[in-house]
């Protein structure tokens, strides 16, 4: 942690969040990406897989339980606001950061050309109080960085979609969610309900709903205190460029 929390007062106008699983950018930053849609950021969400492997039963039809998590997925996308949701249909459990997931995340920011992408910390792999980071979390924030840095800004990557007329684009920051090393916290105040709102939509992966809104809800108050406000959430925050 820095010597002094630093208040993250930026915000994007165009912000592209990329996850592995549906649900991840509720229990990462919803409360962020509220937020700053509210004060007029553009977002588009992606998920790399449809989670079909979020289930208990091993009878589960995979195919049936990614149908129901897009549907929730979406549920939770309009109340945190995104404009639009992209499901990329790789398989939950065994996410790589290949070419095809690079190509593929590299078409869409060209597409939707944001000035920011937010991802999961690829390189939070422990902590010492017993968490272990999902491979699929890793994979998808690898992927996503190295779609933006260096693929999406370099005209040779990928040839045939600049040529397709997807032009390069810079991405300017990069925000690293559930952050080993957090540098900055953005104030959430006022909108944690609004994040246990859209968390409430993931019905199938809600076992006990009280207790997560509870931690989630405390957690959110703890980051705040760090910064001397309500409620915060803690970000890596990457400038490639200033
Ligand atoms: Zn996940």
């Amino acid at each position: 942690m820095p010597a002094q929390p630093i208040l993250h007062t930026e915000r994007p106008a165009r912000l592209l969040v990329i996850v592995a699983h549906p649900d991840d950018a509720d229990f990462g930053p919803a409360a962020t990406v509220s937020r700053w849609i509210d004060e007029g950021t553009v977002s588009e969400l992606v998920c790399c897989t449809s989670g079909d492997a979020g289930a208990d039963d091993p009878e589960t039809d995979p195919l049936e339980l990614a149908a129901v998590r897009e549907a929730e997925q979406r549920a939770a996308a309009e109340v945190v606001g995104y404009r639009e949701v992209h499901f990329l249909h790789q398989p939950d459990g065994a996410l790589e950061n290949d070419l095809p997931l690079r190509e593929a995340l590299v078409r869409i920011i060209r597409t939707v050309r944001p000035d920011a992408v937010m991802t999961s910390d690829p390189t939070h792999l422990f902590t010492a109080d017993g968490f272990v980071q999902h491979a699929d979390h890793r994979a998808a924030g690898i992927a996503a960085v190295d779609a933006v840095y260096p693929a999406a800004r370099n005209a040779m990557a990928f040839p045939h979609l600049a040529k397709a007329g997807l032009a390069p684009h810079v991405v300017r920051r990069l925000y690293l969610f559930w952050p080993a090393e957090p540098n900055e916290w953005v104030d959430v105040s006022g909108y944690v309900e609004r994040k246990l709102h859209a968390l409430r939509a993931h019905v199938s992966q809600l076992r006990d709903p009280d207790g997560t809104e509870r931690r989630v809800r405390e957690r959110l108050v703890e980051e705040g205190r760090l910064v001397g406000v309500e409620a915060a959430e803690p970000f890596r925050v990457i400038r490639i460029e200033r």
